[in-house]
């Protein structure tokens, strides 16, 4: 039956209706995608749930002293504290972010109410609030610098890691210039042009025409399969798409691995900014189906778990995990136990939420990044600038791609 959810989700990416996107009426319901009766639905939920293989937990201890010099971003698309209550509930021990002891409330909402995944990535790699669909532009439909732009002004190389189609909302906000976030060609383009370092994730389906003209000018080279990737030696920029859509679940490679692959590229002695995105949290979310959820928490729960693993060995690196909102408005019972986590936990009926998220911060300043308790989005990006500005100086903005182009 997940197999089957899997290949409806495929299609309805490969039909543009992508992630935060979908409208309740286009997306498959459990009733069009399921025949099995509630009482069967219910033992093969808990059945599924005990195959889950959560990273064990470990608490890291990184030095917070040293200056920043690398950043590594980690979003879990759609990941409201509740689910990451759920999935401790669910796992019988923490999840390894849950160790991260600096901790804040982030306020997500953008100009236009519940924010959109586009809009809230703005925010965080802009520092600006916008309108949901915009993407690095401001509300008048102008560029603003992007996080990408910031970093490369100043030497730093730079990456982005997804597991859904690369020029999904939340990876092209960190990087693209357009009032719209379904122009997958064009975004992914203004990527490639953009020189960006590595950028793995899915969405073959898009590497085409300009974009596969403007990659090859620009000397990227090109891998498909977790063996490729493997390989690549850094002497070439890294353009790595694993899936014709999303990279669901277990599917190979996993966004630990990529993670692991793009520090192992990026690492230089001038620093660089990663962006690593649990992107089908959200999707899963938007779907109201927990045992897919978990298997994506359990999947950006481990790639959390090898991103501090390698921030321990290199000081000097600044890990942030957060979410750009809350999906599904996730409620947990009483004293709940892991039965209890399954798709009656979705309130909202799949949709976004304007409920606080939550922000842990590990490494080189984590302790000093923020002075409330709850903070905006945009703070993200301010706080991420204050410390490269501190390590790196200032730089002129340099807009990398026009706007809607
Ligand atoms: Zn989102």
């Amino acid at each position: 039956m997940k197999r089957f959810l899997g290949i409806i989700l495929s299609l309805i990416m490969a039909a543009g209706f992508c992630g935060c996107q979908v409208s309740q009426e286009n997306q498959p319901s459990k009733e069009t995608t399921s025949a099995v009766s509630q009482a069967e639905e219910t033992t093969v939920s808990a059945l599924e749930t005990d195959k889950l293989e959560w990273v064990d937990f470990k608490e890291y201890d990184l030095n917070s002293d040293e200056p920043v010099k690398n950043v590594i971003l980690m979003i879990g698309d759609g990941m409201g504290e509740n689910i990451i209550k759920g999935s401790q509930i669910v796992k019988g021990d923490n999840l390894v972010m849950q160790g991260i002891k600096n901790t804040v409330y982030v306020k997500t909402d953008s100009l236009s109410g519940t924010t959109d995944s586009a809009a809230a990535s703005t925010a965080m790699s802009c520092g600006i609030k916008t309108e949901n669909k915009y993407l690095g532009v401001d509300e008048n439909g102008e560029p603003v610098e992007t996080m990408v732009e910031f970093a490369k002004a100043r030497g730093l190389k730079t990456g982005l890691v997804v597991t859904q189609i690369m020029p999904h909302a939340t990876p092209a906000g960190m990087v693209c210039h357009y009032n719209a976030r379904s122009v997958y060609n064009t975004l992914f383009k203004q990527m490639v042009n953009a020189n960006v370092d590595v950028l793995f994730g899915g969405g073959s389906e898009y590497y085409r025409g300009s974009t596969k003209k403007t990659a090859e000018k620009n000397d990227y080279e090109y891998v498909t399969d977790e063996e490729s990737l493997l390989k690549l030696d850094g002497t070439k920029k890294a353009l790595g798409l694993f899936s014709y859509a999303g990279i669901f679940g277990d599917a190979v490679p996993s966004l630990s691995t990529m993670s692991e692959k793009a520090l192992d590229l990026l690492n230089n002695d001038n620093g660089f900014f990663l962006m690593i995105e649990g992107s089908n949290i959200d999707i899963q979310e938007q779907e109201v189906d927990m045992e897919g959820t978990l298997k994506e928490m359990q999947s950006f729960d481990k790639a959390v778990n090898s991103v501090l693993s390698w921030a321990e060995k290199n000081p000097g690196t600044l890990v942030i995990v957060t979410a750009d909102h809350e999906t599904g408005g996730v409620t947990l019972p009483e004293n709940a136990k892991p039965e209890d986590i399954n798709d009656n936990c979705f309130t909202s009926g799949g949709e976004h939420t304007s409920t606080n998220v939550l922000l842990m911060a590990a490494g080189a300043q984590s302790d000093k990044l923020f002075a409330e308790n709850t903070i905006e989005n945009t703070d993200i990006s301010k706080a991420i600038r204050e410390q490269l500005n501190k390590t790196y100086g200032q730089a002129e903005v340099k807009f990398l791609n026009e706007k809607n182009v």
